[in-house]
């Protein structure tokens, strides 16, 4: 399909790239240079000036940072051999914060300077040596004034974010950096615009500059798509996709996330909890990754977990869900994603979970690809049970429309049946009978194939020393590692998919904890809890000794 062809973007190895950098992306989860970093890095490994225009997010940190890492000299100079102006403190953090990841593996030295930290501590900073320096351009001015700050070893000058610059009013501060840096140099000017002043500097800073653009592209859009997003704090993640899943009774869907080692964590987490989730990445073989395919394409597997590498040039049909678990990087990727649902005409639902700090991002591709996505809240437990009930009522209707139901038995028994009860007290009879051999309306929403959480209840405990109708369970984890009552009632509540109002009293302990929970739905908990993790580190639940 046309569509799902890769655009022609080498890998960052092609490229020439170094070692030591490609293991620390690989670590970083950049699986391929971003359409900035394809056509950025080759030219500034030629040693070529720079102008690069791509909207926010669209990793021109990266773009510029691999090279520039990559061309630092070891040890031959204590004085900054890379200079990187950014707007604000946060910006040159964030860059540093990546530049460190970046040259993590070439142990470079980097340093961020702005205002309102003790200056007296970057200047020692600065005395020990650091290969690039990442600055707000008052706090630049400020050590050059002072002579902290040398700049004739510098080799690379990065200006970056040059149009919020512009709007902080920075010109004249540039102007004054570049001034005391050396002529011979490689210059980097990255921006998401390029307002007229920015083009009137870089004609007069740099040298026949190369210029990179990415431009927008406007996507066909497919009208038959659904989207919605959900806000979702990062540790309620799987178990919000949990009920969204059942709520829908989702039974083909891709579901991606931003790297290999995220598919992973999914994957288990999901086939953990009873689902036939499996993901396909850039590390499997093609044997593996065709194998994983066809096990979805024949259903035996219904949740497929990718990176966006690993779904491109995918060509799989009916699939009803695209579920964005992590947030795609670039507008053009959200779309890339989506498309995979609603082939031919066919109706398709996109879903996308946010962190609330990713809502501007969210807002950003919804601008870009001129859609609205609707807001819709998490199903609780109750909304999830009844939906499986009406979803259940669906699929009786189907069946008879079908003609489904041939065995002579069940119809001689429906006839009988029939002839002795009413005919509204015999359905909604047959359909409790379903429900409680699901193990509970709070139970499996699809097919029923795995066992996802459902309630099974009157399992036996000894006296756990528990209020009647209770059972006393007992957690090995307490205050001392920061567990708190909320803690016990989210993981609970959200694992066994039970209301955090049927949970009793909690009793914290230094290093461990009590937890009553109705007797019926005690083997339930007992058994969602395993593989539990509270604040961060796994615990075992058994049932409580009596006192
Ligand atoms: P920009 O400066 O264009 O706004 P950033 O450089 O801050 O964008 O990158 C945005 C995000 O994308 C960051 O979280 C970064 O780590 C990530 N990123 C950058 N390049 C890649 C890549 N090749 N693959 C995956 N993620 C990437
Ligand atoms: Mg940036």
């Amino acid at each position: 399909m046309a569509d799902d062809q890769p655009v022609a973007v080498s890998s960052f190895r092609d490229m020439g790239v170094d070692p030591s950098i490609l293991k620390a992306l690989e670590e970083l989860g950049f699986e391929e240079p971003s359409p900035v970093q394809a056509a950025a890095v080759p030219v500034l490994f030629e040693g070529r000036d720079l102008i690069a225009q791509a909207q926010t997010g669209t990793g021109k940190t990266a773009a510029f940072a691999i090279p520039m890492l990559q061309y630092l000299t070891p040890g031959q100079s204590q004085r900054p051999q890379a200079l990187v102006l950014a707007p604000t403190r946060e910006l040159a953090l964030q860059v540093a914060d990546e530049i460190g990841k970046i040259g993590k593996y070439l142990q470079v030295r980097e340093l961020a300077l702005y205002g309102g930290s003790p200056i007296e501590r970057q200047i020692r900073a600065l005395r020990a040596g650091v290969a690039v320096v990442i600055g707000t351009p008052g706090r630049v001015i400020d050590h050059i004034e002072r002579g902290t700050l040398k700049l004739d070893h510098i080799r690379t000058f990065v200006l970056d974010e040059a149009d919020e610059m512009l709007d902080m009013g920075f010109i004249q501060d540039i102007e004054t950096i570049m001034s005391h840096l050396p002529e011979d140099r490689q210059t980097i000017c990255l921006s998401a615009t390029m307002p007229e002043p920015i083009v009137a500097i870089t004609r007069r800073y740099m040298r026949s500059p190369e210029r990179v653009s990415i431009a927008r592209r406007e996507e066909v859009w497919t009208p038959s798509i659904e989207q919605a997003y959900f806000e979702i704090r990062e540790r309620d993640k799987v178990d919000a996709l949990t009920r969204i899943i059942d709520n829908d009774a989702i039974s083909r869907a891709i579901i991606f996330c931003r790297t290999k080692r995220g598919c992973d964590e999914l994957a288990s987490a999901l086939q953990a909890r009873g689902y036939l989730a499996e993901a396909i990445h850039g590390d499997l073989n093609q044997v593996q990754r065709n194998r994983t395919l066809n096990r979805f394409r024949e259903g035996e597997v219904e949740l497929l977990i990718a990176t966006d590498v690993a779904a491109r040039g995918l060509d799989i049909e009916n699939v009803t869900h695209v579920i964005n678990y992590d947030i795609a990087q670039s507008p053009e990727s959200h779309v890339h994603r989506i498309g995979r649902t609603g082939r031919a005409g066919r109706e398709g639902t996109a879903f996308t979970l946010i962190h609330p700090r990713e809502f501007r991002h969210l807002r950003l591709i919804e601008r870009i690809t001129k859609t609205r996505i609707e807001r819709r809240s998490v199903p609780t437990a109750a909304d999830v049970a009844e939906r499986a009930i009406d979803l259940l009522g669906e699929r009786i209707g189907e069946m008879v429309t079908e003609g489904g139901v041939q065995e002579p038995q069940f119809v001689g028994m429906a006839q009988r049946l029939l002839e002795e009860h009413e005919p509204e007290r015999l359905v909604a009879a047959l359909i409790s009978a379903v429900v409680e051999r699901r193990g509970g309306a709070t139970g499996p929403a699809t097919s029923g194939r795995g066992d996802r959480g459902a309630l099974r209840a009157g399992a036996d405990f000894p006296d756990t020393g528990a209020e009647p109708g209770y059972v006393r369970l007992f957690i090995n984890i307490g205050s001392r590692s920061g567990a708190t009552p909320a803690d016990f009632v989210r993981t609970i509540a959200g694992r066994a998919d039970i209301s955090g109002r049927l949970i009793g009293a909690i009793d914290i302990h230094d290093d461990f904890t009590f937890v009553e929970v109705p007797q019926d739905v005690g083997q339930a908990v007992l058994d969602a809890m395993k593989h539990a993790s509270i604040q961060g580190r796994s615990v075992f639940t058994e049932p409580a000794r009596p006192v």
